[in-house]
């Protein structure tokens, strides 16, 4: 049944449900009752009198909870009425072989978006949203408020409907949910990253589960987004099967100690001396083996669980640092991954330096690692305030994968930062690419203006290493020095590293010396 077949039959019930509800019924009861028996008769009063009951009750007795879970502003179906209808279509294009698809749109940043204009801005945005959408589809389409800047669509089923049909219709409505929303005069600009899942793909036979295919496809876009379009796929199911079992793990395996940092290490290109180690997350998983950072990350992301994290991988780089102490090696500092939730914590501050002080290290032996997108955007007080008042303590600040994010050079001198990591993108075949001397060239430049040290990362041949020293980058960091390693290991490469250096002549700006 179509939404505004819906909408009309609401009006009317509500219509009916307040006159009878009214004090004004009772007062114009006996002289209807009175009208009826004067103009028709005996026959005519007892049928209104039996009929105007019968009519009250009619009408609150409807509870189509299709109509109760209907939003009052919006007219847009609520979760649970949303839901049935959907299984219902569902059905009914399985029974008659006809094809369907469901969406789910999300507005993304919403909290900031109520955070910069206020609830009731948000409010309107949302509702307007939902308007647009009501308007960019057939009637018989049904659309659903899932929550506050969610929504779902379920399409009535039709006889053709292909994927590329889908990715078209996701798109127009992403274009007309995306047009500048007027709010007391001001244009609000949302972004909007959709997910859809076609009937046929549905991974469950009944609408539930097909629209919580839509639901997955949409976290998959809003990994991927702004405004990101993705269908639902089977790998799709398989990752996030994947990702909900170490979802349910990754706290225990933070608590039980199976996370862990291994240590890879960096080394200036003037002497070869070890300058630092980068502490990277690994997981020891009983069953499945070793998981690397891109597998579980978003696991401990969805979890809430980034700052237990950083303070596991802080808690072992400092370990390390003084068992290198202790062993009588120099290793300056351990470089930690923040990721910008971490950055986000107003007690950063005063936690690190507790942890320094346990450990009774000084702070310029961490290279807090700082993603350049994250200082490229800097949306926060907080984490700009971090980052600094870390700097000032004598941290360093490594600027990590450079060259990706678009930080600003004000950006770069804003936020004290003592290093750049040039991103691996650059430095892959370096040595054979003239285009990337030239990129890596330009970087060096302004580093060296800006007075801050380099690190180029991801470094898997002598070619790029020899390059990168000829170009005067200060420190190189990648497989082709050595892979990361557990802390066991360390003290045994170093070691060898050190002979090493006894032996071979050092490459001093590309030249043996
Ligand atoms: P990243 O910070 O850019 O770390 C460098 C990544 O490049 C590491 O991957 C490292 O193993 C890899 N790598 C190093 N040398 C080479 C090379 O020569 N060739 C190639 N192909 N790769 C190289 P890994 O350990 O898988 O980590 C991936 C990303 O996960 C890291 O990128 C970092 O963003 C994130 N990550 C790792 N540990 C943590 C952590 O403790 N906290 C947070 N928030 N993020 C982490
Ligand atoms: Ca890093
Ligand atoms: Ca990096």
């Amino acid at each position: 049944m179509s939404q505004r077949y819906f909408s009309a039959l609401t009006r009317l019930q509500r219509n009916i449900t307040t006159v009878f509800s009214s004090t004004a019924a009772l007062a114009f009861l006996p002289a209807i009752s009175l009208g009826a028996y004067w103009f028709g008769g005996e026959a005519t009063l007892v049928i209104v009198s039996a009929l105007l009951p019968v009519i009250y009750l009619l009408s609150t007795a409807i509870p189509t909870n299709l109509m109760v879970s209907r939003d009052a502003v919006t007219g847009l179906f609520q979760r649970s009425a949303f839901e049935e209808l959907t299984n219902q279509v569902y059905l009914r294009a399985a029974e008659n072989g006809r094809h369907s698809a469901t969406f789910f749109l999300a507005i993304e940043d919403y909290q900031q978006l109520i955070d910069r204009y206020g609830q009731a801005a948000a409010d309107i945005v949302v509702q307007r949203t939902g308007e647009r959408l009501i308007a960019a589809l057939r009637g018989d389409d049904n659309v659903g408020q899932m929550g506050d800047a969610r929504f779902a669509i379920c399409m009535a089923p039709v006889r053709h409907l292909d994927l590329e049909m889908c990715i078209q219709l996701a798109g127009r409505l992403q274009n007309v949910a995306e047009e500048p929303i007027s709010v007391d005069g001001i244009s609000v600009y949302v972004s909007v990253s959709i997910g859809f899942c076609q009937h046929a793909r549905s991974p469950a036979k009944d609408g539930y589960g097909w629209l919580q295919a839509a639901a997955t496809a949409l976290r998959e876009a809003q990994r991927r987004g702004p405004s990101a379009i993705r269908a639902f796929s089977d790998q799709m199911r398989r990752d996030t099967q994947t990702r909900a079992e170490l979802r349910e793990e990754v706290v225990q395996a933070l608590n039980s100690g199976q996370i862990q940092p291994w240590f890879q290490p960096q080394i200036s290109t003037d002497t070869g001396q070890i300058t630092g180690f980068e502490a990277l997350a690994r997981w020891s998983h009983p069953e499945r083996g070793m998981i690397a950072p891109a597998d579980f990350l978003p696991a401990i992301e969805e979890m809430g669980m980034l700052e237990r994290l950083a303070e596991v991988m802080m808690y072992h780089a400092f370990a390390a640092l003084k068992a290198w102490d202790g062993a009588g090696v120099d290793v300056p500092q351990v470089g930690v991954n923040f990721a910008g939730s971490e950055l986000n914590n107003p007690q950063l501050l005063e936690k690190i330096k507790w942890e320094l002080d346990r450990f009774d290290l000084t702070p310029d032996r961490l290279a807090v690692e700082v993603l350049e997108t994250v200082v490229a955007s800097a949306p926060d007080d907080v984490i700009t305030r971090n980052i600094n008042a870390l700097g000032k303590l004598g941290c360093r600040i490594d600027l990590d994968d450079f060259g990706t994010g678009n930080a600003s050079i004000a950006s770069i001198r804003r936020f004290a930062v003592s290093r750049i990591k040039i991103d691996r993108s650059f430095v892959m075949k370096a040595d054979r690419d003239p285009e990337q001397q030239r990129m890596i060239g330009a970087i060096l430049t302004m580093a060296e203006r800006l007075g801050v040290e380099t690190l180029a990362e991801g470094v898997e041949s002598v070619g790029e290493h020899v390059l990168l020293a000829q170009l005067g980058c200060d420190h190189v960091q990648g497989f082709g020095i050595a892979r990361p390693m557990p802390f066991e290991q360390t003290l045994d490469w170093i070691a060898r590293h050190t002979a090493k250096l006894q032996e071979v002549p050092r490459i001093m700006n590309g030249k043996a010396t």
